[in-house]
C-alpha cells in the first residue's frame, strides 16, 4: 500500500461512518506500513467537542500500543488537521502529516478554523478568550510535588522525557 491508498481508506472510512452519524472526517494512523490506528469524527454522536477524527485516531493509536508518543508512525486525515489536532499531532510526535481537502475546504459547512489558529498562537491574556490566574502557588506547588513523585520513578521520567523531546 502506499500512500494514496492510506487516505483512500481515511476517506472511505468517513464516507461509510457518515451514513452513521458520524462526520465526514476519517483518519489513519500507518507505522511501518501497518495500520495502527483510525478514526472518524464523533463530535456529534459521542457529545464529545474534541472527538476530531485525527484525535479519535491518535486515541485509537496510543491504546493499542500502549503509549502516549506515535513516533515513526504517519497520519492520514481526510481534511488538514485543524489547531486542536495539530496540537494532538504535535504532543505525539507523529512523523508526517498526509491530508486531504484543505482546511479552508470546511468553509463549505459553514465551519470556520481559521479563527482557532490565530487565537490558540497568542499568549494566554492576549487571546480574545478571557483568562486569569488564581491560586498561582498551589498550582506551581502541584507541579513540584509531581515532580519530586517523578524522580523516584523512571517510568513516568521516561513518559515525560518524551513529551518534551
Ligand atoms: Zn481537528
Amino acid at each position: 500500500m502506499d500512500k494514496n491508498d492510506y487516505m483512500q481508506r481515511a476517506i472511505d472510512l468517513a464516507r461509510t461512518k457518515m451514513a452513521e452519524g458520524y462526520y465526514p472526517f476519517g483518519c489513519v494512523i500507518v507505522r511501518d506500513g501497518e495500520v495502527i490506528g483510525e478514526g472518524c469524527a464523533n463530535v456529534g454522536l459521542e457529545h464529545d467537542p474534541t472527538g476530531h477524527g485525527e484525535i479519535v485516531a491518535i486515541r485509537d493509536a496510543c491504546k493499542r500500543l500502549k503509549t502516549v508518543t506515535l513516533k515513526g508512525c504517519d497520519l492520514y486525515s481526510s481534511c488538514e488537521p485543524c489547531s486542536l489536532c495539530a496540537s494532538a499531532i504535535w504532543l505525539t510526535k507523529i512523523d508526517k502529516v498526509y491530508y486531504g481537502a484543505r482546511i479552508e475546504d470546511t468553509l463549505v459547512l459553514g465551519a470556520d478554523f481559521s479563527p482557532l489558529r490565530t487565537e490558540v498562537g497568542k499568549p494566554i491574556n492576549d487571546r480574545d478568550m478571557p483568562a486569569e490566574q488564581v491560586l498561582g502557588d498551589q498550582g506551581r506547588t502541584l507541579l513540584e510535588d509531581w515532580a519530586k513523585v517523578i524522580q523516584q520513578d523512571q517510568a513516568l521520567q521516561a513518559v515525560m522525557q518524551n513529551m518534551i523531546e
